[in-house]
């Protein structure tokens, strides 16, 4: 079995008497600065002016440019959007590292992609929490963490692995565990799991459900709570315990439909369709398509996210979570000044 690694097996001391820039202060960025200072670390943050550096500001932070963070920094960890960082990059970190720093990422995309090619003199490493950042932030509060990946690029120090470790440490993933990857391992299975499973397969699936119940003639109120409402009690059944927690709490009669009706609908034909996806990811075919998505300012991705919050799931939802104050406020509310 793989080897997990937890804060006994870590030395905190290799990142002491280093400063780290994070660079952005969205959903990872927050996270990452606010959980490093607290863990004893030296934390500047590089932004551009704007809403994101109040909210840093107001959290105590020293926040400086891009530029200025990165010459201040041994250790530089981009936290941008991945379809902005070749270019900030490209003007403002590259032309302000110096040998031997870090040049860190919170996901494999660019360097993995060759959209970043970093110079030969720095260590390259990534530190990729499985979760969004939100919950890097609260589970530590809580005295826990979300476990990450880290994987080295590039180790010219010799103490790249020792950096990426007690990186993860600082943001309280050893906590939960941290496990090693490479750049390729980490941005092939993160972009597979979020289009395949996690983001993609369960809207479309919610989505189909949805529509089925309702061309049916059933009420959309109801469809909405057995499509979507429960599928959070469902996931943090297989959160605590896996797919048998999960069956052992639902009724016998649940349980059969899951083992004689699930298999009908993912089946061997949806199967192969995440292979293609897969395969589409590994030859760089949807990265390209993403690249490109972006120099067309994002015409069809724009398009199809309005398209998609007219969808009668989302308007008959709106109006029942109205009346259930108790299910929290959606980050997408609270947290639209952050970026
Ligand atoms: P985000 O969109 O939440 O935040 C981006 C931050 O960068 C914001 O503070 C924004 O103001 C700033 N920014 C944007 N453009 C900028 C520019 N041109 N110059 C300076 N600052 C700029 O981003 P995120 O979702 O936290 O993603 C950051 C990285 O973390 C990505 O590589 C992503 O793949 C990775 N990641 C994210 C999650 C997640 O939970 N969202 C999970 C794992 C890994
Ligand atoms: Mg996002
Ligand atoms: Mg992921
Ligand atoms: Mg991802
Ligand atoms: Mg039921
Ligand atoms: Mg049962």
């Amino acid at each position: 079995m793989t080897k997990v690694l937890y804060d006994q097996d870590i030395q905190k001391e290799v990142l002491q008497g280093k400063k780290i820039a994070i660079v952005g202060y969205g959903s990872q960025g927050h996270a990452h600065a606010l959980n490093l200072r607290e863990s004893g670390h030296d934390v500047v943050v590089g932004l551009r002016p704007g809403k994101s550096q109040q909210k840093a500001e107001e959290d105590g932070f020293q926040v400086v440019s891009v530029a200025d963070a990165t010459k201040q920094a041994d250790v530089v960890m981009v936290l941008l959007p991945d379809e902005h960082q070749t270019a900030v990059y490209e003007e403002s970190i590259k032309p302000n590292l110096k040998a031997g720093n870090a040049l860190v990422f919170a996901h494999g995309f660019n360097i993995h992609f060759s959209q970043i090619v970093p110079p030969a003199d720095v260590d390259v490493f990534l530190v990729a929490p499985k979760g969004p950042g939100h919950l890097v932030r609260r589970t530590y509060e809580e005295g826990a963490g979300v476990p990450a990946l880290y994987g080295v690029y590039q180790d010219v120090t010799g103490e790249a692995t020792q950096l990426a470790l007690a990186y993860a440490q600082g943001i309280g993933a050893a906590r939960a565990g941290v496990l090693e990857t490479s750049f390729q391992e980490e941005t092939e299975t993160d972009l597979f799991g979020e289009q395949a499973v996690l983001c993609g397969g369960l809207t479309s699936l919610v989505k189909a459900g949805f529509e089925t119940l309702t061309e049916a003639g059933y009420q959309p109120e109801v469809a909405y709570f057995e499509c979507l409402h429960e599928m959070k009690l469902i996931v943090d059944l297989l959160y605590e315990g896996g797919l048998e927690n999960m069956r052992y709490s639902i009724s016998d009669t649940a349980q059969w439909g899951d083992f004689v009706s699930g298999p009908r609908v993912i089946n061997d034909e949806t199967k192969g369709r995440m292979k293609e996806v897969l395969e589409d990811i590994q030859a760089g075919k949807f990265a390209k398509g993403w690249i490109l998505e972006n120099q067309a300012n994002r015409a069809q991705f724009n398009a199809t996210n309005a398209k998609e919050n007219q969808h009668q799931i989302e308007k008959v939802g709106r109006e029942l979570r109205e009346l259930m104050p108790f299910v929290k406020q959606p980050l997408q509310e609270k947290q639209k000044d952050v970026k």
